[in-house]
């Protein structure tokens, strides 16, 4: 597998094309941004991290029927992946209320919600990735109403399997951020990361929380809590 021009650079990862048209290479960074954009720096170790956190959760969601963009992981910080074209939405899960969701409706932290609740954002960072619902969705045409209805369905049993297995290890799967993309053959697959950057985990003893939270609110030992996902995870640090 030949590495050749970087495609694109994101906030967190870039990607390269490859010596073949369907398959790409994700390199992962230690950059970290918050608040779009707006708090920027750098958490030791992130990249090495989080590729192989979301490699392995994206196995184990594998091994439960969910397609995924994955192929291998090439490296530390490196992840072969099939090309896909993304689907404009952030799909966030939550279990429990937080972050933009607490503030929007006025609830406390950490309460508990009655049932999950699905969001969609629309994918623009011009416009700081607006909550959009299925009307616009459609009405904008960022994703046709079958599409929405896997990605939907997708998105919750991804919820169950990895609140399942977190649970195990004592982490609290409070809410996430999914991508999906489309293959060339159409079919949706879950693409980009599952990681401590985009997902809120806290110890489901202490309350601690180990994701980056803890960079955005400057909650101070940021590279130790992702270290321990990844011990927690993948039994190394
Ligand atoms: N999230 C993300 N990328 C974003 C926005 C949110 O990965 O651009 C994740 C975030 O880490 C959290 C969940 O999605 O696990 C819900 O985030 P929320 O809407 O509460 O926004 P935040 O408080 O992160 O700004």
């Amino acid at each position: 597998m030949e590495k050749r021009e970087q495609l694109y650079e994101g906030k967190a990862k870039k990607v390269y094309a490859t010596d073949q048209p369907e398959r790409y290479i994700v390199e992962y960074k230690d950059d970290a941004t918050a608040f779009n954009g707006l708090k920027k720096g750098t958490i030791q170790n992130k990249g090495v991290i989080n590729n192989q956190v979301t490699n392995h959760l994206m196995t184990y969601l594998a091994g439960k029927g969910i397609p995924t963009h994955l192929l291998r992981e090439l490296s530390e910080r490196e992840t072969l992946v099939k090309k896909v074209s993304i689907v404009p939405l952030e799909v966030i899960v939550r279990n429990i209320a937080a972050g933009s969701l607490a503030k929007r409706l006025g609830l406390a932290e950490g309460e508990k919600l009655r049932s999950v609740v699905l969001e969609y954002c629309y994918k623009d960072d011009a416009l700081g990735d607006p909550l959009v619902n299925e009307y616009h969705i459609k009405a904008l045409g960022l994703a046709t109403e079958a599409d929405l209805a896997t990605i939907a369905a997708y998105a919750l049993r991804i919820n169950e399997y990895l609140s399942e297995y977190l649970r195990d290890l004592s982490i609290e799967l409070i809410d996430f951020k999914l991508e999906f993309g489309k293959v060339a053959d159409g079919s949706i697959v879950l693409a980009d990361e599952i990681s401590p950057d985009t997902c809120r985990f806290w110890d489901s003893v202490t309350g601690e929380k180990l994701d980056k939270d803890r960079f955005r609110q400057d909650l101070g030992n940021v590279e130790g809590a992702y270290q321990e996902i990844m011990r927690r995870l993948l039994g190394q640090s």
